[in-house]
């Protein structure tokens, strides 16, 4: 039986939530923005790997927020 790997950059808070900062937009945002993707078979025994986007999903889309004057 496989397992996967999951491998998160992030900082857990006291509530269990992972926030992490997107080298982007420089925004401290919950891993839920960020998604997460697959690796097939990435891991040292064929094991699939799973680790987060490492741009949240505002950047990754394009969606530049301006910041106010
Ligand atoms: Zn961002």
């Amino acid at each position: 039986m496989q397992r996967d790997i999951v491998v998160v950059q992030g900082e857990k808070d006291k509530t269990g939530t992972v926030h992490r900062k997107c080298p982007s937009c420089g925004v401290v945002k919950p891993l839920n923005d960020f998604g997460l993707r697959r690796m097939k078979h990435a891991g040292p025994n064929g094991e699939d790997v799973v680790r987060n986007q490492s741009w949240c999903r505002d950047c990754r889309s394009g969606r530049r927020k301006e910041h106010g004057p």
